[in-house]
């Protein structure tokens, strides 16, 4: 891991596309300011960005120009005009190339985005624009992994038993494997295992290098996720 941030380009291996992830040490927090200095710091033009207001939902949308985007928590481009960005603090950051049409997208996949299938939502968009599933190659970034997502009672119906890696403790919690549950789902897209790169990282244990919501609460920092073209 790099002091500085994240670097994933390698795995996509296509000239002049960027794919990074900021951690804790390379931005100071500052809301769209740090979008602006991360896309500077790795070359990519800060006036191409595209911005998503996260909601947790499972919503997707095409972004063929940058600026704001309302209501999405997964964002597609059809071009090489816009930089796409993505925030997350325990939550899935997903990349993902179509290697021949050089589309892209990002995907912020939380517990909620996850069972309401955003993954799957995403991708079968971006099958709609011609990509096609050999072609495709995803990066699941740092995340909270099962050693330390606890979910109580009230919301453990929404996973399917086989992602439940620990029963019920006396406190009434649950530990769930969101990541197994990205993966099967990419797995029924039969996106090819070679073509999924998954950073074993978990953004709760590794206090040096990531922010995390579940571990620091209200005051925790994000991490940006950002793909574009140099
Ligand atoms: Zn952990």
């Amino acid at each position: 891991m790099s002091n500085n941030w994240i670097s994933y380009s390698n795995f996509f291996d296509i000239v002049g596309l960027k794919a990074v992830f900021s951690n804790r040490n390379t931005l100071s927090n500052e809301g769209v300011h740090d979008r602006i200095v991360f896309s500077e710091l790795i070359g990519l033009n800060p006036k191409n960005l595209v911005i998503p207001k996260q909601t947790h939902s499972s919503n997707y949308f095409v972004c063929e120009s940058p600026g704001n985007y309302p209501d999405t928590d997964a964002v597609i481009s059809i071009n090489k005009h816009v930089v796409l960005s993505m925030q997350v603090a325990d939550c899935i950051p997903i990349f993902i190339v179509d290697i021949e049409k050089k589309y892209t997208a990002l995907i912020h996949a939380g517990w909620r985005g996850l069972v309401t299938n955003i993954i799957q939502k995403t991708i079968k968009q971006m099958f709609q624009h011609g990509c096609e599933t050999k072609n495709i190659k995803i990066v699941l970034g740092p995340s909270i992994k099962s050693c330390c997502f606890e979910v109580s009672d009230d919301v453990i119906h929404q996973f399917s038993q086989s992602i439940i890696t620990r029963n019920r403790n006396k406190k009434g919690k649950y530990w769930v494997d969101l990541l197994a549950l990205a993966k099967k789902q990419l797995s029924e897209l039969s996106i090819n295992d070679a073509n999924i790169y998954v950073d074993q990282n978990c953004t709760s244990c590794e206090i040096d290098h990531f922010h995390s919501y579940r571990r620091d609460g209200m005051k925790a920092g994000r991490m940006l996720a950002l793909i574009g073209w140099v």
